[in-house]
């Protein structure tokens, strides 16, 4: 039999799941000897057994009467009593914080005889009748489910008839009259009488705060945080202590240090004569704690010294609600601190100072999402800005400019030295050298996963997408957002952490932490205007260092030319895990893959490959040279066609109108031939990968070739290159084996050309489902491993990774299908099955087999805990993201 209370005296901080935030914290801070008014936790088992049988279990009643009883008797007041009455607050408290979410009703225990017993024990006649006039407004509202306009309203007209200007200027006879008057609101709007039994209110109270958990709008808050639906709530029932029962009463809240900078201080809000509520409600102006020691210096010394206690025994920051009832200290909440990233940085290492955590500590409590928070350049948050609309934010940042429609656009006013925002209906790769130049992008369609926002996080750079508002019309050139209408050359700001969009220059704050990253610590410190900034910087400096010392999986970038690789060296990785050579060919260079794929006899093919060899080599020279002595994982072209052909509706178009003019030429009638016979309808699952390379002769073995002629030329240099040739889209041994024995045959004759040993490990991209599967047969032919995590996840779900966001994600994430874009978190049960699949498979052939991961998952903290856990070697994220990888890793291992 389950044991559903639990007494103050009886739980502990660690029992959250059981007890819920609130009440495992009232249990420690009992256990610690903090004065923590009498009190038991309804435990959250007792409430997913109340949502499973429709009723609270019976047992659950009895436990309240014995905990109530054991209340009663401490203290020597009961519930109900017509003298000294005890009175209870009944509060929710879930394991995750929600706040604002659940009930809580105050006072239970009143009734038309014990509120005489209460005006009696304290004395204070109007004390007693508000009180009593607020338990019927609360729980009339929260229990029985009545308008609260119903009794705001009426308190409005009491206070009107009665010539009070606030609620405390009406008498106790007022207050009174509104008691009756509420009563009779209960009896109408209810159908049934104020319950008078205090039990029968504690039962109904209990119930309301089960039932609140699954509120609509608690179900959409938990929806949004990733909290799962099952977990029910705990409820706690607390002896009531007041705080407005006259000036040596109050209520305030307070931290044990500042949570925006960490410093240790006295921080918090004082407000006398008042309960909890008015604090919040904001209608009285609240007092800075510090004042509470001329007002009352013994509560202040008390108060003081529990803010002391919990701290040493948290050995973090925590935030503290308390009462003084007529002088004495009351403790009704603790909870460790929320805080600002900054400020977790700070607190962490300032807490390693003071010899209360260690560093493995201190990294736990500092998250890459805070770190990535601290990273982006910001927009000035107090200058005037005027919002044109607000859509998904795609790559967080903050950057203005101009308007530019196209790539001609963008590259000629950035040549003329503008900042310019790319505004595209949607992007795709043509769209890339726009993208490159742009400060920041904005679409009307797509979502997280779309082009356009994958590749503005892997270029780390500002983008908001899926602006329905938004009309782009190219023939006219008029950019239409929500009525205004704007055109090229017009200045918008878009802030891609919120997704808002804005008119106009907004002023951009810059990172000094980015500046640390990207330069070191002297120059981060330098970009520092104020001591709390160096703090920071030097906060980061040692977490990040600590993170770098502890953690077991390498952190490499994904980086596709020299100067990306370069940036990720600088922010600390140390190697690329993936270089993706298909976009080599974009732009100017795309003809030449339009050559290779339509070559219609060998001849042309081979010509066309021989104009490419050059190239390649180059790009290949500089990157490796970029990332001399690191490993640099290049991968074998792996376009969908479509990304590469002209497309084929537009150059239908083109031929018909030239035969209608008589003018079609040749060429064009040829190429839409070719277009015609090689259309995929679904190109993602076409002709791409290790299928075009065994499709194509020669396609992948200039590649090849070309790495290693640029292996010999920089070892000649006196270089160190380290490249590894990864094929893409594995599904069989086979298919490896075939690429990997002529990649043997063309490394060996151009080492026996130079005179040296080329001994390049040769892996592939473990990205489909078969490959996860038969990895013991891959990892035959295989040094290393990759795993895919996009194109895994796309084929696992059968999602198309380009469609699916906007078409119904949205449907998904609120009808719980999803919690979270499988394409940004790792699906752990489905994609990491597989991934755990061909760790095991690959590694029971080779024990020692290297593998990583360079999906867009591979920058993504609960994913990376996930690749630690399965044993990968490495992760591979967008040069952007490498320090929260390096940050993460050293977490998933501390
Ligand atoms: C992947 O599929 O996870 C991957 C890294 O390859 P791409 O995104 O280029 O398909
Ligand atoms: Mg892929």
């Amino acid at each position: 039999m389950p044991q559903y209370v639990y007494r103050f005296s009886e739980g502990s901080k660690d029992q959250k799941d059981l007890l819920g935030g609130k009440g495992a914290n009232l249990a420690e801070m009992t256990k610690l000897g903090l004065p923590v008014p009498p009190g038991f936790t309804i435990t959250t088992e007792a409430c997913r057994a109340y949502m499973r049988d429709g009723h609270v279990p019976p047992e659950l009643r009895v436990e309240v009467t014995m905990a109530v009883r054991e209340i009663e008797d401490t203290i020597g007041r009961r519930l109900g009593d017509f003298h000294e009455p005890l009175l209870v607050s009944v509060r929710s408290g879930a394991k995750f914080s929600m706040p604002g979410m659940m009930e809580t009703v105050l006072n239970i225990g009143l009734n038309d005889a014990s509120v005489k017993g209460l005006a009696e024990f304290s004395g204070d006649e109007r004390f007693a009748w508000d009180s009593y006039r607020r338990l019927i407004q609360m729980f009339g509202k929260t229990v029985l489910g009545i308008d609260g306009e119903h009794f705001a309203h009426t308190l409005d007209e009491k206070k009107r008839t009665a010539g009070a200007a606030t609620d405390i200027d009406l008498t106790a006879e007022d207050l009174k009259e509104l008691v009756a008057e509420f009563k009779a609101i209960v009896q109408e709007d209810a159908g049934r009488e104020f319950p008078q039994h205090p039990r029968e209110q504690l039962d109904m109270a209990i119930e309301a705060v089960f039932d609140s958990w699954n509120t609509e709008r608690a179900r959409l808050y938990r929806r949004r945080e990733r909290i799962p639906n099952d977990l029910g709530t705990a409820v706690n029932v607390v002896t009531m202590v007041f705080g407005n029962l006259g000036d040596t009463s109050g209520t305030g809240v307070c931290f044990t240090r500042d949570p925006s900078t960490g410093h240790s201080g006295i921080y918090g809000d004082y407000l006398a004569n008042a309960q909890g509520e008015d604090v919040v409600a904001g209608i009285r102006n609240t007092l800075p704690l510090a004042e509470l020691e001329t007002l009352d210096k013994k509560s202040y010394d008390d108060l003081r010294q529990a803010m002391r206690r919990l701290e040493t025994h948290y050995r973090d920051l925590c935030d503290i609600e308390f009462t003084i009832e007529r002088g004495k200290l009351w403790m009704l909440q603790t909870r460790v601190g929320k805080r600002t990233a900054a400020a977790a940085f700070r607190i962490a290492t300032q807490l390693v100072d003071e010899h209360l955590i260690t560093m493995d500590e201190a990294i736990s409590r500092c998250t890459g999402a805070q770190l990535s928070q601290l990273l982006f350049p910001q927009f000035d948050g107090e200058a005037e800005r005027h919002l044109l609309t607000k859509a998904m934010p795609a790559s967080p940042g903050a950057a203005v400019g101009e308007i530019v429609l196209d790539n001609a656009q963008a590259i000629e006013r950035t040549s003329a030295g503008a900042k310019v925002i790319l505004v595209r209906r949607e992007t795709n790769p043509d769209d890339l050298a726009g993208m490159i130049v742009a400060d920041g992008i904005l679409t009307a369609r797509g979502g997280k996963t779309s082009h356009a926002a994958v590749v503005a996080r892997g270029m780390g750079k500002c983008a908001v997408v899926g602006a329905e508002e938004l009309d782009v019309d190219r023939v006219s050139g008029e950019v239409r957002i929500n009525g205004t209408v704007l055109h090229a050359g017009d200045t918008i700001a878009i802030d891609g952490s919120s997704g808002e969009v804005f008119l106009g220059e907004v002023p951009v704050v810059d990172s000094p932490v980015m500046i640390y990253i990207s330069s070191g610590l002297e120059a981060g410190l330098a970009a520092a205007e104020d001591e709390a900034t160096k703090e920071l910087v030097h906060a980061i400096d040692r977490v990040l260092g600590h993170a770098d010392d502890v953690r077991r999986m390498r952190v490499r970038a994904n980086a596709d030319t020299a100067e990306d690789a370069r940036r990720a060296r600088d922010r600390g990785a140390e190697g690329i895990g993936l270089c993706r050579t298909e976009h080599q060919f974009l732009g100017d260079r795309r003809v030449y893959i339009e050559h290779v794929v339509l070559a219609e006899d060998d001849e042309a093919r081979l010509a066309a490959l021989e104009e490419l060899l050059p190239l390649q080599r180059t790009d290949f020279v500089e990157l490796l040279d970029a990332m001399d002595s690191l490993p640099t994982t290049i991968r074998l072209i792996d376009p969908p066609l479509h990304e590469f052909l002209p497309d084929l509706t537009e150059l239908a178009v083109k031929v018909a109108l030239a035969k209608e003019r008589g003018q079609v030429e040749e060429r064009d009638v040829k190429l839409l031939a070719a277009v015609q016979r090689m259309h995929e309808q679904n190109p993602m699952l076409g002709l791409r990968g290790v299928r075009l390379g065994l499709k194509i002769p020669g396609l992948f073995a200039l590649q090849i070739r070309a790495i290693a002629e640029a292996t010999v030329e920089l070892r000649k240099a006196g270089k160190n290159p380290l490249p590894e040739i990864m094929v893409p889209l594995v599904g069989s041994m086979r298919e490896l084996q075939i690429v990997r024995e002529e990649a043997v045959r063309i490394l060996a004759e151009v080492g026996a050309a130079a005179g040296v040993t080329l001994d390049l490990p040769i892996g592939c991209m473990i990205e489909l489902p078969r490959a996860a599967l038969t990895a013991h047969r891959i990892a035959e032919e295989a040094d290393f491993f990759s795993f895919g995590t996009n194109d895994l996840t796309q084929t696992t779900w059968g999602f198309s990774r380009d469609d699916v966001e906007g078409a119904f994600f949205a449907d998904y994430l609120e009808n719980g299908v999803l919690t979270i874009s499988p394409f940004e978190t790792l699906d752990a049960d489905g994609v990491g099955a597989l991934v755990v699949s061909g760790v095991t498979g690959g590694r029971s052939t080779k024990p020692h087999l290297h593998m990583g991961v360079c999906g867009e998952h591979g920058g993504d903290p609960e994913s990376i805990h996930f690749f630690h856990d399965a044993g990968l070697d490495y992760v591979s994220c967008s040069p952007f993201r490498v320090p929260i990888a390096r940050l993460e890793a050293g977490r998933a291992a501390a």
